[in-house]
């Protein structure tokens, strides 16, 4: 009779090697399964026992039901035939530091519960103040401003419009009147964190041929509020929107929401990471004007998810929005004003060591590794979007923007709609489509992390062979 149910480090050690052999075998391997399962709605529970194990079950069980249980029921988000959504990268240096991260446990809610997962935090997120050329005083080895990761972009956004809508009612603005904008465009997280920060009046803001915000649409609806008796309080501007990677003129809406007030927050979860590479900066001119910036570097950036980085450019109004301060969590570092307590950037309390996998993917890369891969991508969705524009039945519907592609049948939403059932079909690659004003087409996200030349050329083969 055992007097204690721990693994034993030997037998840690054991199954961890073997382990991280599986999940090594699971990379080569990827490229093999099928993208999408093909599975019934609860076929994955059904094979689970109905109650929990009461005695201890071998480990060499949970690892083989990876194969049985898991890998039937899982979309390969890793697969190099990957072009759905956006990616949700991880990569070899990102998987060991979240073991390690696991294996340390350490919660860095304040400095004092582990100055080491704050301030490589905040070391890192400075570090990509530089790599992105994002303003200086977003570092907060500078200030006034500072950043800090996040778990998703849509808990960023939220976070802006909480502290645009204090500021407002801090101006004596009833919460009521509080007016949020970004584009038609705009990811669904904009309006559901205006949402939840208790905005009521959400306006989404008309586009350009290039589905780009219009500023002066923008200037006009600001315009009809205040006439109206609202309150505008914050824009959001995207660079990369989801459906086709537009980009919305940042420089312009820092002019309209300076003239009026309004805290401009912009969305680059997923084009963020392409400003490593400075020939892509051009799309975030205008920057410095901005009030807070989220990117995910769990989207393009080789980190696997959960990993947002928030910056604001001045901290203030965001500690004095979230900062809340009990007797239990009251202590002698955060006394001193000397140190960071992220607690106060964000709604959880408790914090997981993130920033080390992102730490350590930017020194196993280099910031030259992550150009290198970022461009590729980029270079295959442009080589791909010639080839569209040759084929005759094909016709872009937006300009190739970063990694995205996106292109519908001549023949309408129909045949649109058959071509995609037509790649999916296939098994090996994945692109989901979209719609804009009752138009359907397809998008073809170039950027996993083991996506090649090959992938691409195996899609383009599908594309023709179906057309
Ligand atoms: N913003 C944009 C432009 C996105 O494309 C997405 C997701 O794809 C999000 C925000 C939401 O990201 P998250 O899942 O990190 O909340």
């Amino acid at each position: 009779m055992t007097d204690s149910f721990h693994m034993s480090p030997d037998d840690f050690r054991r199954h961890g090697h073997a382990l991280v052999d599986w999940a090594a075998q699971y990379m080569e391997r990827v490229a093999d399964l099928p993208v999408q399962p093909k599975i019934e709605p609860g076929a994955i529970r059904a094979m689970l026992p109905s109650a929990a194990p009461e005695d201890p079950e071998q480990f060499e069980l949970l690892v083989r039901d990876l194969d049985t249980v898991v890998l039937p029921g899982l979309t390969q988000w890793q697969s190099p035939g990957w072009f759905a959504y956006f990616p949700a990268n991880t990569s070899p240096p990102s998987i060991l530091g979240e073991l390690v991260t696991a294996a340390l446990g350490a919660q860095g809610m304040l400095w004092s519960t582990s100055p080491a997962v704050t301030e490589i935090e905040a070391h890192v997120v400075d570090w990509l103040v530089d790599l992105l050329g994002l303003p200086q005083e977003w570092k907060t080895a500078v200030g006034p401003g500072g950043g800090v990761i996040q778990m998703s972009a849509s808990d960023s956004t939220h976070v802006a419009h909480v502290v645009a809508r204090q500021l407002a009612v801090d101006r004596d603005a009833s919460t009521d009147d509080v007016v949020a904008y970004s584009s038609s465009q705009a990811h669904s997280s904009i309006e559901k964190g205006a949402r939840v920060a208790g905005i009521r009046h959400v306006r989404l803001i008309d586009v350009d041929e290039r589905f780009a915000l219009r500023p002066q649409s923008l200037e006009a609806a600001i315009e009809r509020d205040l006439s109206d008796g609202l309150v505008p309080a914050i824009v959001t501007s995207a660079i990369g929107t989801t459906a086709t990677a537009a980009v919305d003129p940042v420089r312009d809406v820092t002019t309209v929401a300076r003239r009026h007030g309004l805290w401009h927050h912009i969305d680059a979860a997923y084009a963020g990471s392409a400003m490593i590479c400075p020939e892509f900066r051009v799309h975030q001119q205008g920057v410095d004007g901005a009030d807070s910036y989220v990117f995910n570097p769990h989207k393009w950036m080789f980190t696997n998810f959960d990993c947002s980085v928030f910056w604001v450019a001045d901290r203030a109004p965001l500690l004095r929005t979230m900062s809340i301060l009990p007797p239990y969590l009251q202590n002698a570092a955060s006394a001193s004003g000397d140190v960071i307590d992220y607690r106060d950037w964000h709604v959880p309390l408790g914090r997981r060591f993130r920033a080390l996998k992102l730490w350590w993917v930017l020194r196993s890369y280099g910031a030259r590794g992550i150009r290198h891969h970022i461009r590729e991508h980029v270079r295959l969705a442009q080589r791909f979007g010639e080839l569209v524009d040759d084929h005759p039945s094909l016709v872009r519907t937006a300009p190739v923007s970063f990694g995205l592609v996106c292109f519908r049948h001549v023949d309408g939403n129909g045949p649109t709609n058959a071509l995609a059932e037509a790649i999916n079909a296939a098994g090996d690659v994945y692109v989901t489509p979209s719609t804009i004003d009752d138009q359907r087409f397809i998008r073809v996200s170039i950027g996993a992390t083991a996506t090649t030349e090959q992938a691409v050329e195996r899609l383009w083969s599908i594309i023709r062979d179906a057309l």
